[in-house]
């Protein structure tokens, strides 16, 4: 073990003993892991191949964008790997709730409501529906909105859904990652079963699934299992790290095409919309990313099964299955969650000189910290953390390009708890 360079780097013996006592036990998990990063390689692999991507994708068009081949191509491709009609995949799409919101007002009309069977939205949503008072809000414009809450025991409320699904339900949302809820994140089987119950009731419904850090994280997506539209953004999985903006919507042709008319405008459509010089990014970011996800999932399951060691409650745990990239440590303490955040800040390849520090955020009650150094700014689809300032101090973190760097992340985490004596090996 070369100890000294771990010394250089601020880890300490102990840290990297324990790191390497963990990693022996995860090793048929990862290889678990790594199964499902080479079948999604496959698809990623075989969608390319069957849309005949070649070097002349990689040119950039200006203006208008009129037949650009490199943004109608990847449009092809994405429908393929997540096996739709049709796809929607812009730089123009400026991050996930843009897309969320494009795929709501596209498909919503005055009188409809729309409907969400599994609780409460990503909190961006709310002002898009108009949960909370916004302008241009989808209140604002006659779409009604329904929720029923999940059970006390997280299971779906198939009574209360199926009394919410009237005659003007028009679009059912779920979101797959648990986002800042309490709740488990929901496997594709569990949507498959949701959408299948829901479909029994109102086949014509239209299904859609916010599937933001979800992506490759099962060999089977949202849309493999009966949604009408998926969507997430090209900062977070699906982008594998390289796209630095963008979103996309996968789904059936005429809903898609709608998408594109919201985006752009009626008429208009996907015709338009040059692709500057994001082509090869997107290309190739998606070319990595079921790698990409399997190193943050395995990173995930690393922190899971270090801080259990060391008695912290983690959520999920180290041998719980996984269907998305976030992993939870409650901490106890201020102290041991702003010790955590340094670790990861400073382990960092950008801005690792920086001290993050509590600090207010609009639409949070209490302060947050956050710890990220990324390449593309805001990136979660790179290593970062954040936590809300109150009990259970709990630290979320998720991502990660590489396992090395998130091993070394996680390590320098620990490294800063011990060396402030917030807990011992
Ligand atoms: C990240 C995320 C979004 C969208 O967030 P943006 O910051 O707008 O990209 C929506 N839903 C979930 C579950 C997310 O994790």
């Amino acid at each position: 073990m070369s100890y000294e360079l771990y010394e250089n780097f601020g880890i300490s013996k102990k840290v990297v003993d324990l790191s390497e006592e963990i990693i022996v036990s995860l090793k048929d998990r990862f290889s678990d892991i790594d199964k499902v990063a080479e079948l999604n390689q496959m698809k990623v692999l075989g969608a390319m191949q069957k849309n005949r991507v070649s070097a002349a994708c990689f040119a950039g068009t200006t203006g208008y964008g009129h037949d650009d081949l490199g943004r109608d191509t990847l449009e092809k491709v994405y429908a393929d790997v997540f096996h739709t009609d049709a796809a929607l995949v812009r730089g123009q799409i400026t991050c996930g709730t843009h897309a969320l919101a494009v795929a709501l007002m596209a498909n919503l009309l005055p009188g409809d409501e729309m409907l969400c069977p599994a609780g409460k939205p990503y909190d961006t949503l709310e002002e898009v529906i108009g949960i909370r008072d916004c302008p241009g809000s989808l209140k604002e414009y006659g779409v009604t909105y329904s929720q029923v809450d999940l059970l006390p025991d997280n299971s779906f409320d198939f009574d209360g859904i199926s009394a919410a699904i009237n005659d003007k339900t028009k679009l059912v949302e779920i979101q797959r990652s648990k986002g800042y809820e309490m709740r488990p994140t929901f496997s594709v089987a569990q949507i498959c079963e949701l959408i299948k119950f829901i479909k029994g009731i109102k086949p014509d419904v239209i299904v859609m699934v916010d599937n933001c850090y979800g992506e490759f994280v099962e060999t089977l997506e949202p849309s493999d299992v009966g949604a009408d539209l998926t969507v997430g953004s090209l900062i977070k999985n699906p982008g594998g790290g390289l796209a630095p903006i963008g979103g996309y919507i996968c789904g059936k042709k005429e809903l898609i095409e709608r998408c594109a008319y919201r985006l752009t405008a009626p008429g208009i459509g996907s015709d338009v919309g040059a692709s500057l010089m994001l082509n090869t990014q997107l290309y190739q970011g998606l070319f990595l990313a079921p790698t990409v996800v399997a190193a943050a999932v395995k990173g995930a399951v690393f922190a899971a099964a270090l801080y259990e060691r060391l008695g912290f409650n983690v959520i999920p745990k180290s041998d719980e299955p996984r269907y998305d990239i976030i992993q939870s440590v409650e901490l106890g303490t201020k102290e041991k969650l702003i010790a955590f955040c340094r670790g990861i800040q400073s382990s960092a390849p950008v801005d690792s000189f920086a001290t993050p520090v509590p600090a207010p955020l609009p639409g949070y009650g209490d302060d947050v910290i956050m710890a990220a150094g990324a390449f593309v700014q805001g990136s979660s689809i790179e290593l970062s953390a954040d936590g809300p300032m109150r009990p259970p101090y709990a630290v979320y973190f998720q991502g990660g390009l590489t396992f090395p760097h998130i091993k070394l992340g996680i390590m320098k985490s620990l490294q800063e708890l011990l060396n402030d004596n917030l807990t011992e090996i």
